[in-house]
C-alpha cells in the first residue's frame, strides 16, 4: 500500500520547513496578493471598518479617565451619564462594524478559495493521462480537500485579523503614549520577550503542521485506495483485509503524536503569553507606585485604570497577532504546494493558431511514428507507418505489451508521438484545436466508466443536447433498449456502486450507445478482453457493427472474431509492425498471425465444446475464441 512517491510531490527537501521554502520569496507573495486584486474595492471598505472601529473603541479608556478623574470627584452627575452612555455607544459602534467587517472579508476569503478551488480543478482537467497514471488517487483529492481547506483559516479570517489587530494594537499604543509615555515604555519591556517565544513556537509547530499535512494525505490515500470496490474485493480475495487494517492503524498512529505535539505546541505558546500579560499590570501598578512615592504629581488615578485598562486591551489584539503570525507561515506553505500544482506543466497543448475540422473525413494515417513513455526506458513504438483511408477499418493485434493500446492512445492525443506524426485527413493532430479532435475520434475502451448518475444522464454525457427520441436510438442501435427499458425506472434508473449494476457486456454496450450519440467519424475501439458469454457477445458484437458503419475504424482486437473482416490487419511485436494484410493474405503469408490463428483455435476449441453445449446459430467459429494474447 506504499507505493514510491509520485512524481510531482516535491521531494521531501523542498518540503523541509525549516528550509527558507517558495513561498517566502516575494514572487509567491505578489501571487497571493493577486488573487485578493479582483476584490480590492470591498477589501477597501473592510479596511475603513476596522480603522474606525479601533479609534472608536480605543476612545474607551479616555472617557473612563473622565468619569474617574473628573465626574465621580466633582460630583457631576450630568456629565457622569453622558460619558458612561459615551462607553456603552462605543462598544456598540465597534460590534457593529465588526459584523459587517466580518462578512465583506469572509465572503472575499470564500470567493478566493473558490476561484483557487476551480483553478486547480481545471488545471488537472488539463492534465496529460500519464499524470493520473502515476499519481494516487488520494493524493489528488487530499491536495483539493486538506490544502485547499487548511487555506481557509488565511485566506478568511487571516487577512482580516491581521489588519483589524494591527490597528488595534497601533490604536492602543498611541493612546497609551497620549496617557503617559514613561509607563508605556515599561509596559512595552516586555514585548522583546514575547516576539522570542511566539517565533520560537511558531517555528516549532509550522514544522509540525507539514508532517501532519503530509500524514493526511498518506492516510486518505491508502483509505481510497484499499476501500474501493476494487481495493476491498483485492484485500479480501487475497485475505489481506486484516493487514491492511493493521497498516492503516499504523498510519493512523503516526497522527496522533503529531496532533498532539501541534496542539501542545500551541498550548505553551499560549501559556506563556498569558503570563507575560498577567505580569505587565502588575508591573505597572509597581511602577506607578514607585513614581508616586518618588514625588512624580502627573499621575492621577483614572490615568492609571484607563492605563491598565488599555493595556489589558491590547492583550487579545497582541496575541492573535502573533499567532496570526504563525497562522500565515503555516498557510503560505499550504498555498505553495496549492501554487505546485497550478504550475505543473501540462505537456499537450492546443496551439494558439489551431486548425478546425467541421467534420473530419476520418482518414487518419501514422508516419514514421516512435513513442516513449519514459526516455530512459526506451521505445514502446518504433517506426510506426500505417494509413487507414476514410471509412476504413484496421484492426492491430499482437501479442500483450506490443503496444496496441499505446497506439490507440496516440490517435486521440492522450499522449503526444516523440517522432513522427499522426495525421487526421492529412492534418497532424497536435495541430488541430481540442473541440475538433474531440468531435472527430470516439473511443470505447475496455473499462467503461459511468458516472453515478441516471443512464439518460451518461449517455447524455456525449452529446448534452440529445432529446430522448436520440437517446432511444443511439441505445437501439446499441442493442441496449430493451434492457433499459425493462428496468423499473427505464432511463431514469441510476448508475454504479450505489444505483443498478450493469453487467460488464451491459456497460460496454451504454458506451458504444454514448459513441453513437457523439457520432465520431473516426473510432478506436478497444475491445474487452473478458470473455463474455456467447448471446452477450453476440449483442455486443451487433452493437459495434452498427456503431462502426460508415467510419474509419481501428480495432485493438484481443480476440481474433473481429479481425478477420477488417480491410487491413497490423501485427505488432514490440513496439514494431512484425506483418501486415488482410486475413487472407496473412493466413497465405503463413506468418506470425496465421501462428496466433492456429494457437487460438487449438487453445479454445476444446474448452469450448465442454463449457458452451449449445452452439448459438450464426455464430462464426472464430468468435468462440479466447483472448489471443495469452
Ligand atoms: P498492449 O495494449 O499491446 O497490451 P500496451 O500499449 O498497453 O500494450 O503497453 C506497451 C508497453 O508500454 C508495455 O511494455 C507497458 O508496460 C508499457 N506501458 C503501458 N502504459 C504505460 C505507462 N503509463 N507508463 C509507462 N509504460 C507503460
Amino acid at each position: 500500500m506504499r507505493p514510491e512517491e509520485p512524481k510531482w510531490i516535491p521531494s521531501k527537501e523542498s518540503l523541509d520547513p525549516s528550509r527558507p521554502g517558495p513561498a517566502e520569496r516575494p514572487r509567491e507573495l505578489r501571487r497571493i496578493v493577486g488573487l485578493f486584486r479582483p476584490y480590492r474595492g470591498r477589501l477597501a471598505v473592510v479596511g475603513l471598518l476596522v480603522g474606525a472601529s479601533s479609534l472608536v473603541g480605543v476612545a474607551s479608556p479616555f472617557l473612563l479617565k473622565e468619569i474617574l478623574d473628573v465626574a465621580i470627584p466633582q460630583g457631576r452627575t450630568g456629565l457622569l451619564s453622558l460619558l458612561a452612555l459615551g462607553m456603552i455607544l462605543t462598544a456598540v459602534v465597534t460590534s457593529v462594524f465588526g459584523v459587517l467587517q466580518t462578512f465583506i472579508s469572509t465572503t472575499v476569503g470564500q470567493r478566493v478559495m473558490h476561484d483557487l478551488r476551480t483553478a486547480v480543478y481545471a488545471q488537472l482537467q488539463r492534465m496529460p493521462l500519464a499524470f493520473f497514471t502515476r499519481t494516487r488517487t488520494g493524493e489528488v483529492q487530499s491536495r483539493i480537500a486538506n490544502d485547499i481547506g487548511g487555506m481557509q483559516a488565511t485566506v478568511t479570517s487571516t487577512a482580516t485579523s491581521l489588519v483589524s489587530n494591527l490597528t488595534a494594537v497601533i490604536a492602543s499604543v498611541v493612546a497609551m503614549l497620549a496617557l503617559d509615555w514613561r509607563l508605556t515604555l515599561v509596559s512595552l519591556l516586555l514585548l522583546p520577550v514575547f516576539v522570542w517565544i511566539s517565533r520560537r513556537v511558531g517555528h516549532e509547530r509550522k514544522k509540525i503542521t507539514f508532517q501532519r499535512q503530509k500524514q493526511m494525505a498518506a492516510m486518505a490515500a491508502t483509505v481510497t485506495e484499499s476501500l474501493s470496490v476494487s481495493g476491498i474485493l483485492l484485500g479480501r480475495t487475497m485475505g489481506r483485509s486484516d493487514s491492511l487494517t493493521s497498516a492503516f492503524s499504523e498510519e493512523s498512529e503516526k497522527l496522533v503524536g503529531l496532533e498532539v505535539r501541534s496542539s501542545m505546541a500551541g498550548r505553551w505558546r499560549m501559556s506563556t503569553i498569558g503570563i507575560v500579560m498577567a505580569a505587565m499590570p502588575a508591573m505597572i501598578y509597581w511602577a506607578a507606585g514607585l513614581a508616586l512615592q518618588s514625588g512624580a504629581p502627573s499621575l492621577s488615578v483614572g490615568t492609571l485604570v484607563a492605563f491598565v485598562t488599555l493595556q489589558q486591551g491590547l492583550f487579545r489584539p497582541a496575541v492573535s497577532l502573533l499567532s496570526t503570525g504563525v497562522q500565515i507561515q503555516t498557510s503560505l506553505a499550504l498555498f505553495a504546494r496549492i501554487f505546485e500544482y497550478l504550475d505543473l506543466p501540462v505537456d499537450i497543448t492546443e496551439r494558439e493558431d489551431a486548425v478546425r475540422l467541421d467534420r473530419a473525413k476520418g482518414e487518419v494515417r501514422l508516419e514514421g511514428v516512435d513513442f516513449a513513455y519514459e526516455a530512459k526506458n526506451g521505445p514502446t513504438l518504433k517506426g510506426i507507418d500505417i494509413t487507414v483511408p476514410a471509412g476504413g477499418s484496421l484492426a492491430v493485434v499482437g501479442p500483450t505489451g506490443s503496444g496496441k493500446s499505446t497506439l490507440s492512445y496516440l490517435v486521440p492525443r492522450l499522449y503526444d508521438v516523440t517522432g513522427g506524426r499522426v495525421a487526421l485527413d492529412g492534418v497532424d493532430v497536435r495541430d488541430l484545436d481540442f473541440d475538433s479532435l474531440a468531435r472527430s475520434i470516439g473511443v470505447v475502451s475496455q473499462e467503461t466508466y459511468l458516472f453515478h448518475a441516471s443512464v439518460a444522464d451518461n449517455l447524455r454525457f456525449a452529446k448534452p443536447d440529445a432529446t430522448d427520441a436520440e437517446i432511444a436510438e443511439a441505445a437501439r442501435a446499441a442493442q441496449i433498449h430493451d434492457h433499459i427499458a425493462s428496468l423499473p425506472e427505464g432511463y431514469d434508473t441510476l448508475v454504479g456502486e450505489r444505483g443498478y449494476r450493469f453487467s460488464g457486456g451491459e456497460k460496454q454496450r451504454l458506451a458504444i450507445a454514448r459513441t453513437i450519440l457523439r457520432d465520431p467519424p473516426v473510432l478506436i475501439l478497444d475491445e474487452a478482453t473478458s470473455a463474455l458469454d456467447t448471446r452477450t457477445e453476440h449483442a455486443v458484437q451487433q452493437a459495434i457493427d452498427n456503431l462502426s458503419a460508415g467510419r474509419t475504424t481501428i480495432t485493438i482486437a484481443h480476440r481474433l472474431s473481429t479481425v478477420r473482416d477488417a480491410d487491413q490487419i497490423v501485427v505488432l511485436d514490440a513496439g514494431r509492425i512484425a506483418e501486415r494484410g488482410t486475413h487472407e493474405e496473412l493466413l497465405k503469408a503463413d506468418g506470425r498471425y496465421a501462428a496466433l490463428v492456429r494457437r487460438d483455435r487449438d487453445a479454445a476449441l476444446p474448452a469450448e465444446s465442454a463449457a458452451r453445449p449449445e452452439p448459438v446459430q450464426g455464430t462464426e467459429p472464430g468468435s468462440q475464441l479466447a483472448p489471443v494474447n495469452v
